[in-house]
C-alpha cells in the first residue's frame, strides 16, 4: 500500500499545506499552560486563549495570531526543539518522536469530527479566558486524555 506524506517525509520536509493537514484541530494548544517554575514542567489547564472559537476549536484569527496574541507560539518547523511543550496526542509531537498518527487523526480516520468523537478535542470542556479570574487560573490544570 502506497505511504502516505507524513510516513515518507520528516517534518522539516512538509511543504505548507502538508503541515497544516497535520493539525487535528484538537484546540489543545490554545489553552492556558502554566509552568512549573521548579521542575520546568507543563501544566495544561481548561482555560482556553480568548482567540479560540470553543465551538470549532479553531482560532478566530489564524493569520494575525502573532501580532494580536504575542504569547501564541506558533507551530513551524522552525520550531521543531520545542515540541515537548505540545500535548502528548499532537500530531507534530507525535511525529517528532518517531511515532504514528493515532486511528481518531482526521488524516487516518477520513473524518473530520473523528477529533471530537474520540474525546480528543477541547470542544465543549473549556471556559473562556474572560470568564475566568486571571489569579484563579491554577485551580483549572487539568489532565487531558490521551
Ligand atoms: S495540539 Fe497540535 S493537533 Fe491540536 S490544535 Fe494544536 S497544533 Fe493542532
Ligand atoms: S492566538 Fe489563536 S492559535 Fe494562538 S493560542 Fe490563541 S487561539 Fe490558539
Amino acid at each position: 500500500m502506497k505511504k502516505s506524506f507524513w510516513e515518507t517525509k520528516s517534518l522539516s520536509e512538509l511543504n505548507r499545506e502538508e503541515w497544516e493537514a497535520l493539525c487535528d484541530g484538537c484546540g489543545r494548544c490554545c489553552l492556558v499552560k502554566l509552568e512549573d517554575e521548579e521542575n520546568g514542567d507543563i501544566h495544561y489547564t481548561s482555560v482556553a486563549c480568548k482567540l479560540l472559537d470553543l465551538e470549532t476549536c479553531r482560532c478566530t484569527n489564524y493569520q494575525n495570531r502573532a501580532q494580536l496574541m504575542p504569547e501564541c507560539v506558533i507551530v513551524t518547523p522552525q520550531v521543531l526543539d520545542r515540541l515537548h511543550w505540545m500535548p502528548s496526542t499532537c500530531a507534530y509531537r507525535l511525529l517528532g518522536e518517531g511515532k504514528p498518527l493515532p486511528p481518531w487523526h482526521p488524516l487516518i480516520s477520513g473524518n473530520p469530527h473523528s477529533v471530537d468523537l474520540a474525546g480528543i478535542s477541547v470542544r465543549g470542556r473549556v471556559y473562556q479566558q474572560a470568564q475566568i479570574n486571571e489569579d484563579d487560573v491554577q485551580d483549572y490544570i487539568v489532565t487531558w486524555p490521551e
